[in-house]
């Protein structure tokens, strides 16, 4: 099996429910998606990379756009079932910049089990259970209408929220207060800083908050200093932009600093090296999420496929991208139960049939000679 020919869309996909705010004024309109079709023997695989936005991570999509104009080329001939190898193969070709190899990596795992005749799932380790339980943001904002948004999410069917914190502190433990007194007890809550605080802010925070049954996310920027709260604090602590390599999850389980870890498929460089540190994480007793930055259809689908071949008891939730936005990529999506719920749709690969026509013109298309 050969990759006979790449292509390669830029789709923007606006929010359904206008601007996501986090802590310290950053704000994102849309997702700036760049999506690759790879082909080989008849078959399609797709994959999808989509950034937050450049204030969110060192992905941006100019540079993925760039960058997989680079790498493509280098690619055409090779065997697409050949994980490793490929990777190894954009590694050498192209150093850095994990995000630019994500989409590409996704699109040769659908490729690859479609080939195998197996849902990706499958080819990932293996289906445990059905669904996936789905998490909600509350985003940044004042305290009152974060309280109403977070009592409309469970009314919804929403049993777990990610507040957004990280901002000033005292305005941050009136939010969460707000949203805590507004949802019935036993809804799960996530506290997410997004890395904006000072260990100092964030022990002002648990300080205050004490009372609250929630998980702190991510206080603060460095690994060390997020051991340093986790010292004083006593909360389960998830880490989500430390974990950026192999080294970063060895180190957070060495330490000792997070009982879980959130996974996001572009900052990881895709879900050859997402299941890498899956299997890693859960192999090290660490709790998980698999997610990702943004995007629609494809990429909520390989969070599907991931977040379902986790072994159940150590899962922690997931989300659907998908819903968020305005436009479409695929004619059917992974399946949402009860609006908090998330499966895999039947089928091979990814199992979700895109509609090219949905997406423009190429901004590549090149054929193996
Ligand atoms: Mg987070």
């Amino acid at each position: 099996m050969k990759i006979e020919r790449i292509q390669a869309f830029r789709q923007l996909q606006p929010f359904v429910d206008g601007p996501y705010r986090m802590s310290k004024g950053r704000v994102a309109d849309a997702f700036d998606s760049v999506i690759v079709a790879i082909s080989a023997d008849g078959l399609t695989g797709w994959g999808e990379m989509a950034p937050l936005g450049t204030f969110y991570s060192a992905a941006f999509a100019d540079g993925t756009q760039a960058g997989v104009k680079e790498i493509a080329p280098h690619l055409l001939g090779e065997d697409p079932r050949a994980l490793t190898r490929m990777n190894r193969l954009m590694d050498t070709v192209f150093k850095g910049h994990p995000y630019v190899k994500s989409a590409i990596d996704m699109a040769l795992n659908d490729l690859a089990a479609r080939a195998a005749g197996v849902p990706l799932v499958t080819m990932l380790g293996g289906r445990d259970g059905d669904t996936a339980d789905l998490y909600k943001v509350v985003t940044h904002g004042e305290p009152d209408a974060m309280a109403r948004n977070a009592a409309r999410f469970v009314a919804e069917g929403y049993g777990r929220l990610q507040i957004k914190v990280g901002g000033d502190v005292g305005g941050d433990i009136d939010r969460v207060a707000a949203v805590a007194d507004a949802v019935p007890r036993g809804t799960v809550l996530f506290c997410d800083a997004n890395a904006g605080w000072s260990p100092f802010q964030a022990r002002q925070f648990a300080d205050q908050t004490r009372n609250i049954d929630y998980v702190f996310e991510q206080p603060t920027v460095t690994i060390d200093d997020n051991l340093s709260v986790r010292r004083s604090v006593d909360k389960p602590m998830v880490l989500d932009e430390s974990v950026q390599s192999l080294e970063d999850l060895l180190e957070i389980h060495r330490k000792g600093v997070a009982d879980g870890v959130t996974l996001k498929i572009s900052r990881l460089g895709g879900v050859t090296r997402t299941r890498q540190m899956r299997d890693l994480a859960v192999d090290l007793g660490l709790m998980v999420t698999v997610e990702d930055t943004g995007g629609a259809e494809i990429d909520t689908a390989a969070m599907a496929h991931l977040s379902l071949s986790t072994p159940a008891e150590k899962r922690l939730h997931a989300i659907a991208f998908h819903e968020w936005v305005t436009v479409r990529t695929a004619r059917n999506a992974p399946p949402v139960y009860g609006g908090s719920r998330m499966g895999v749709p039947d089928g091979l690969g990814l199992a979700i049939d895109v509609d090219i026509d949905l997406l423009g013109k190429p901004f590549l298309d090149i054929v193996r000679s």
